[in-house]
């Protein structure tokens, strides 16, 4: 498996540095053959080129598996004409990257606000409301005159069925419960054709429970009772919003763990921003990248059948769980240890 990993903005270096070193051991100690290939995209790409993504970068990146890449920072990284490129929101475009998978769940060891629980946020990621990725051309968010705004929501037919069935299948694979998170009473034909969509697809499978849940309730219930969840397929911002709070619920948004999914790409990217507020002091929680690490080897097992990357990423979920039971874990999570010795908690474990 050839994987592109790029740093990222803000706290990226650090947590992406430990989880190369994760992956590097973990696939040194199975028949897993891990070829990385280090680049830079973002500020840095910008300071030394001129252009936050080269040409070049996604040549090499449409040559290799998979993509591991930190957080970027949104804000001065938004002027394409001027080489200022969100890298991942380009990638996302690029390689419509649409199933964005961000699972939650609490560890023992880890301080918990709620009762145990396991679910996973499955976010439509190519549409809905977000104006960067829902026209070919311009921004779906208009300035009409200097006191009126109009922002569009995308919703396609097409998108909600695939983005359904890839929930549907993930359900297969856990305790085969989906819950359709939306808010149709208000957005009738927008999320009305999610919802419907979705029921469309469950048809397909028969062991699946469904229910669907309007996504003010959810905020409310899935605080009351997250265990009553295993996957939570929902629009685009509803699981943007909803996804941080459940990484939050489960310990730290420093959890949080995902992967941006297309049918033969994945990108793999903590759920978090570039956290600037704590950038370069050694205080970042490193698991959320760790995280989407393993979370991208197990994508690649089950695309391409080869078991040794899914046993991979099993070594580096096995590691995690116990680093955690050991409370050797960064201060987000109730711990006094800074990344770099977390990381080397965690590698001494694997
Ligand atoms: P950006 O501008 O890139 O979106 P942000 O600060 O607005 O960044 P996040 O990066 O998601 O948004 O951070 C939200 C909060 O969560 C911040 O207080 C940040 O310090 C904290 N946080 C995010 N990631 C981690 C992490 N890996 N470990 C510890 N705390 C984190």
């Amino acid at each position: 498996m050839r994987l592109v990993v790029i740093p990222g903005d803000g706290i990226g270096p650090e947590t992406v540095s430990v989880a190369v070193k994760a992956l590097e051991k973990a696939a040194q100690q199975s028949e897993a053959v891990l070829e990385l290939v280090h680049e830079i995209a973002g500020l840095d790409s910008l300071a030394q080129h001129g252009i936050s993504v080269r040409p070049e970068l996604i040549k090499t990146i449409e040559a290799a598996d998979g993509l591991m890449m930190g957080p970027m920072t949104t804000h001065q990284l938004n002027d394409e004409a001027k080489g200022r490129i969100n890298p991942s929101m380009f990638f996302r475009r690029h390689f419509d990257l649409y199933a964005n998978i961000r699972p939650a769940r609490t560890f023992e060891g880890a301080p918990i606000r709620v009762k145990p629980f396991d679910l996973v946020v499955v976010r439509e990621n190519s549409e809905g409301f977000y104006a960067d990725r829902n026209m070919v051309s311009g921004g779906s968010e208009m300035l009409v005159t200097d006191d009126v705004v109009v922002s569009l929501r995308r919703i396609t037919r097409a998108c909600c069925e695939r983005i359904a069935r890839r929930a549907f299948e993930l359900a297969m694979t856990r305790r085969k419960k989906v819950t359709i998170v939306h808010k149709a009473n208000v957005l009738k034909i927008g999320d009305g054709m999610f919802v419907q969509t979705c029921e469309a697809v469950a048809r397909e499978f028969p062991d699946v429970t469904v229910d669907s849940v309007i996504v003010d309730a959810m905020m409310a219930l899935v605080v009351r009772q997250p265990e009553r969840f295993d996957v939570v397929v929902t629009t685009n911002m509803f699981g943007d919003i909803l996804s941080d709070l459940t990484a939050e619920l489960a310990g730290s948004l420093g959890m949080a763990a995902s992967i941006n999914a297309a049918d033969h790409f994945a990108m793999a990217q903590a759920a978090h921003g570039s956290a600037p507020d704590i950038a370069g002091q050694n205080i970042a929680n490193p698991f959320s990248q760790i995280g989407s690490a393993a979370m991208l080897l197990s994508w690649y097992s089950q695309r391409t059948g080869k078991p040794e990357y899914l046993e991979v990423a099993q070594r580096l979920e096995a590691a995690m769980v116990k680093t955690i039971r050991e409370g050797k874990v960064t201060r987000d999570m109730g711990g006094n240890l800074g990344t770099d010795a977390v990381g080397r908690a965690f590698l001494a474990n694997l």
